[in-house]
This record gives C-alpha cells, sequence and structure tokens, in this order.
C-alpha cells in the first residue's frame, strides 16, 4: 500500500484545486521558504484525522481554510483526498481508497471514504494497522524520532502494537468493554426501574 496523490482544495496556501502525484519510492517536496511544503504534510495529516489545532500550525481550525490574498478572496470551505493504492489488498475491500475530508468555517467537517459519507471513526479503523493512520509510524514529523527513542515503554509499546498488526484488536477490545460496561449499566437501571414499579 502506498500514497499515489493528494487533492487539495481551499487548504491554507491552495486555494485552486492542486493535484499531487506521488511514485512509487522517494519523493521529496522541494520549493522556497513559504512556499507551502509543510502544509502539503499538514493536509495529509489533517485529511487523516488531525484534530490537534497545534500540530497543523495554527490557532483555531478554521486557519487550515484558505485565508485570502491582496488579489484572492478568502475561501469558506476546504476539501483533501488522500488517494492511497490498495492493490495488494491490505485494507479489504476496492484496490483504490480514497479519504477525503471537507470543512467549512462554521466548524462542520465531513469524512468520506470511496465518495462516501463516514465517521472520522471510520476513517480510524479502515487505516488502523497500516501504519497510515494520523499517529502512524509512516508519518515521520519533527520529534517523532525522538519519541521513538524515547525512554516511555507505553509509546513505544504503542508504535510496536501499530507495526504488527495488533493495535486494531486492543481498539475493538476497549470499544467492546465499553460496550459492555454501558449494558451492565443500563441491566443496572433497569432492575433499580423494575423494584421501584414493585
Ligand atoms: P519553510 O521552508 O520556511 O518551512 P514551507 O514551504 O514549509 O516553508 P509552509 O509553512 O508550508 O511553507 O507555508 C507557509 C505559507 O502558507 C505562508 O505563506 C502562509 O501565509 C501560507 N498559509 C498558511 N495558512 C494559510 C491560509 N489559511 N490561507 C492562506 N495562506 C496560508
Amino acid at each position: 500500500m502506498y500514497l499515489k496523490g493528494l487533492t487539495l482544495k481551499g487548504f491554507k496556501s491552495f486555494p485552486i484545486k492542486t493535484d499531487i502525484f506521488f511514485e512509487k519510492g522517494v519523493t521529496a517536496v522541494v520549493g522556497p521558504n513559504g512556499s507551502g511544503k509543510s502544509n502539503v504534510s499538514d493536509a495529509i495529516r489533517w485529511v487523516l484525522g488531525e484534530q490537534s489545532v497545534k500540530s497543523l500550525r495554527g490557532e483555531k481550525m478554521e486557519d487550515v481554510i484558505f485565508s485570502g490574498t491582496d488579489t484572492k478572496s478568502e475561501m469558506n470551505s476546504c476539501e483533501v483526498s488522500l488517494i492511497l493504492d490498495n492493490s495488494e489488498g491490505i485494507i479489504a475491500g476496492e484496490k483504490e481508497i480514497i479519504v477525503k475530508r471537507k470543512a467549512y468555517r462554521n466548524g462542520e467537517s465531513e469524512f468520506y471514504i470511496n465518495r462516501n459519507k463516514c465517521r472520522l471513526k471510520d476513517v480510524r479503523e479502515i487505516l488502523m494497522d497500516t501504519g497510515i493512520g494520523k499517529d502512524g509510524y509512516s508519518i515521520i514529523e519533527q520529534g517523532k524520532v525522538e519519541e521513538i527513542l524515547s525512554n516511555n515503554p507505553a509509546t513505544k509499546r504503542k508504535i510496536f502494537d501499530e507495526a504488527c498488526g495488533i493495535a486494531k484488536y486492543r481498539y475493538k477490545k476497549n470499544d467492546a468493554e465499553k460496550n459492555l460496561k454501558k449494558a451492565s449499566d443500563n441491566l443496572t437501571r433497569i432492575v433499580d426501574i423494575f423494584s421501584e414499579i414493585e
């Protein structure tokens, strides 16, 4: 599985629809200071569900939407699509997976997988254990290497879990435990109601 392409529209310094295609192997993004290189990696993390404004180098979430220049007025929404090659079938389903996120100035945000509207949870689940998620090891940003080499066993464990394909099961186990707790609380409540009625 590899990143085949990225389409940006209205995201940070990319007001006009911009398609970036990646070949297999190493791709270097080069350009003068302030030309938008880091905005490209911000877009990748954003479409994968990044919710931290600070890590997207903004002050508020709407800072990811093109804010206008002297010649071009600001935009009211932005969208980023990430095209993943899935010809090896790492993810069950289509040979090409397109994850899209759209955001509006009023704070609304939408996610899509292969043009079907979905939740952020679905994006996270589909990419879990592929290393591609927002916290996956395929995005090595500044400070990540130090984090990996840190002495914090919990942090290291997370990275190894993702690489070994265990993260998904840990996530599902946590989810199941939460549901069990909810069901047990509901049961207690029903018993209470019954005893009140009797
Ligand atoms: P450097 O090499 O200095 O790190 P860079 O190529 O990584 O630079 P970026 O940080 O990606 O550059 O882009 C910075 C540019 O993006 C700035 O000119 C900034 O004004 C512009 N920019 C950021 N957010 C927005 C926005 N919401 N609307 C319009 N332009 C934006």
